[in-house]
C-alpha cells in the first residue's frame, strides 16, 4: 500500500502530528507504530518516515529522508471560480488540486446564488488538503475568497489569462503558445454578465470557449483546467 501523507507546518527529526491530521491518521486511517508515512510541509519537498508512537492526542514520526516531490506541477496555474451552491465548489476545488492548480480563488459575482463564510472557506481548504494527499502532492493549494469580482481578477499575476465565457462569439484563447503560468476564470451557475466579461477583457483576459454546449460550472472548471494543463505539458 502507498504510504499515507500528512501535512504539518514544521518538519523535525521527530515530528509530532496533532489536531486534525492526528485524528485523521489515528482514528480514520488507523495508522500504527512502525507504519511508513510521508510528511509534507506545503513545499516542493516531502519527507518519508516511520511512526514511532501513537498517543492519545498525538502521533510521532521519525523522519528518514527528504526528497523533491515528483508530483508537483512545474506550471503555475490558477483557477478562479464563482462560488457555487451546495458542495459544488468542493468538487471544483478537489478536481483543480488533482489537475495541478497551484492557486485557487473563489469569488462572488453578480449571478452567484451562494454566500461564503469562514467555516465554508475552511471546509474548502480541507478539501484541498484531502485532494492533495489523495493524488500524492506535497502542496495543498490555499483556497482564498474574494467578495469582489474585480479584485479577484486583479489578484492574477499569470502571464496567460483566460476567461471561460459561455456567450463569447469567438474563442480567443491561443493555447498552443502557452508559457509557464496561466489563470482560468469560470463563472457561477448563473454565468457572467456582459459587464463582467467587459471587466475581464479590460483586465487582460482572453475569452476561452469550451464548445457549443453550456457546461455546468464545475464541469467547465475541470475542462478549462485540463486544456490549459495539457497545453503546458502537465497532463500526458
Ligand atoms: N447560466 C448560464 C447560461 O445559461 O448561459 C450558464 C453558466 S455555466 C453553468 C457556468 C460557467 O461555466 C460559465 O459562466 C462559464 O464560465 C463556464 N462555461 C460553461 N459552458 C461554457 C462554454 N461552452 N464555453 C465557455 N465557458 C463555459
Amino acid at each position: 500500500m502507498t504510504a499515507r501523507r500528512f501535512f504539518t507546518d514544521k518538519i523535525e527529526n521527530v515530528t509530532v502530528l496533532t489536531g486534525e491530521e492526528f485524528r485523521h491518521a489515528a482514528n480514520v486511517l488507523r495508522v500504527k507504530k512502525g507504519d511508513e508515512v510521508i510528511l509534507c510541509d506545503n513545499t516542493a519537498y516531502e519527507y518519508p518516515g516511520r511512526v514511532l508512537s501513537v498517543e492519545k492526542n498525538s502521533l510521532s514520526v521519525k523522519v528518514e529522508g527528504r526528497r523533491k516531490s515528483d508530483r508537483e506541477p512545474q506550471a503555475e496555474v490558477t483557477l478562479l471560480c464563482g462560488y457555487l451552491k451546495g458542495d459544488k465548489t468542493e468538487v471544483s476545488v478537489q478536481k483543480a488540486v488533482e489537475l495541478g492548480a497551484k492557486k485557487i480563488a473563489v469569488f462572488r459575482s453578480e449571478h452567484c446564488a451562494a454566500y461564503m463564510n469562514e467555516n465554508k472557506l475552511a471546509r474548502l481548504n480541507k478539501v484541498s488538503a484531502e485532494a492533495a494527499k489523495q493524488c500524492g502532492r506535497s502542496v495543498a493549494p490555499e483556497v482564498v475568497y474574494f467578495d469582489d469580482f474585480a479584485a479577484a481578477l486583479a489578484s492574477v499575476t499569470a502571464e496567460n489569462k483566460f476567461f471561460a465565457c459561455e456567450f463569447a462569439e469567438k474563442d480567443e484563447a491561443e493555447l498552443s503558445a502557452l508559457s509557464s503560468s496561466a489563470a482560468v476564470v469560470v463563472g457561477p451557475e448563473g454565468g457572467f454578465t456582459a459587464a463582467e466579461a467587459e471587466t475581464a477583457k479590460a483586465a487582460g483576459f482572453s475569452f476561452l470557449s469550451l464548445g457549443r454546449r453550456i457546461l455546468r460550472a464545475d464541469t467547465a472548471a475541470v475542462a478549462a483546467l485540463a486544456l490549459v494543463m495539457r497545453a503546458l505539458g502537465e497532463l500526458g
